[in-house]
């Protein structure tokens, strides 16, 4: 048997010849998951059993392979809360958080405790279960399409106890713009990568869902496709907040501006990426 000092060394050798910075940090997650342990190596001198160290040092290769940590593990955080994750779903990214934050300062400000709010795309439920964790008293529908990431959106709500209503379809289907009505909120974090993007993919980011990624030829086909079809479904007064790509600001101004949305306020992500923008739908529309 292998102690968890050496398996951890071998673990890290093997991912540490595909990226160096994340080899400690990917390797502790694994042996964190795989020994059910929150400090493995607290007790760096304990014997892992063979079948155990094969299973761990398996992950690791994959790792290496470029596959993504997320899906080996099975699970992410996103605000604070677990997250189940798989092939077919994307994986919540730390800039999505923007989003939320940007939405519940939304709701701060407007003292709106008990909006209704729809959330497009919703994937695996990161932004819907977020901001019912934090607004207990909204009502907060999620929207998603693809068969493989529902389940995933369905077993997220139950294991984070969160009570909101998913509807399985397109979001660019009318029919469930017009099921939804008097929205104060309208949220989305659509798919944005340009054709360009999808070409040049990270071998991580290869691994998940292409729907759930590409935006188009210049990325921007779900901003305007949704914004012209949903604005309809939001209150006047109400509001509308995505996330968007690097460099995708203007573009999702103007095009929030052309659909009668007015006081555009762009966020940065906690990289200083112009990462989100919320307007409000003008009143007199
Ligand atoms: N943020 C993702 C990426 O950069 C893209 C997600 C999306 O298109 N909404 O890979």
């Amino acid at each position: 048997m292998v102690s968890r000092k050496e398996l951890f060394a071998r673990c890290r050798d093997l991912i540490a010849q595909r990226d160096e910075e994340t080899a400690d940090f990917d390797t502790n997650c694994i042996l964190q998951d795989l020994l059910g342990d929150r400090n493995p190596m607290f007790a760096p001198q304990l014997p892992v059993p063979d079948d155990k160290a094969q299973e761990i040092l398996s992950l690791a290769q994959r790792r290496s392979e470029g596959y993504p940590l997320q899906y080996l593990l099975g699970q992410w955080e996103f605000w604070g809360c677990n997250f189940k994750i798989g092939e077919g779903v994307l994986i919540p990214r730390p800039d999505t958080e923007t989003l939320v934050e940007q939405v519940l300062d939304i709701c701060r400000r407007e003292k709106m405790t008990t909006p209704k709010i729809a959330d497009l795309c919703s994937g695996s439920g990161c932004i819907a279960a977020a901001l019912k964790k934090e607004l207990p008293n909204a009502d907060i529908c999620a929207v998603e399409l693809s068969d493989k990431a529902l389940p995933y959106l369905r077993q997220n709500m139950e294991l984070n106890g969160c009570d909101v209503n998913i509807i399985h379809g397109d979001v660019l289907d009318s029919s469930i713009a017009e099921q939804l009505i008097e929205l104060d909120i309208l949220v989305s974090n659509p798919p944005y990568l340009t054709a360009q993007d999808m070409r040049e993919l990270q071998t991580e980011v290869q691994h998940e869902p292409a729907t759930a990624l590409f935006g188009g030829e210049d990325g921007l086909d779900f901003y305007r496709a949704m914004t012209k079809l949903w604005k309809s479904s939001i209150k006047s007064g109400g509001f509308i907040a995505y996330e968007f790509g690097m460099g995708q600001h203007d573009a999702v101004k103007a095009i929030l501006e052309e659909n009668g949305f007015t006081d555009v306020e762009l966020r940065r992500d906690g990289g200083g990426i112009i990462r989100t923008a919320a307007a409000v739908k003008a009143l007199s529309r």
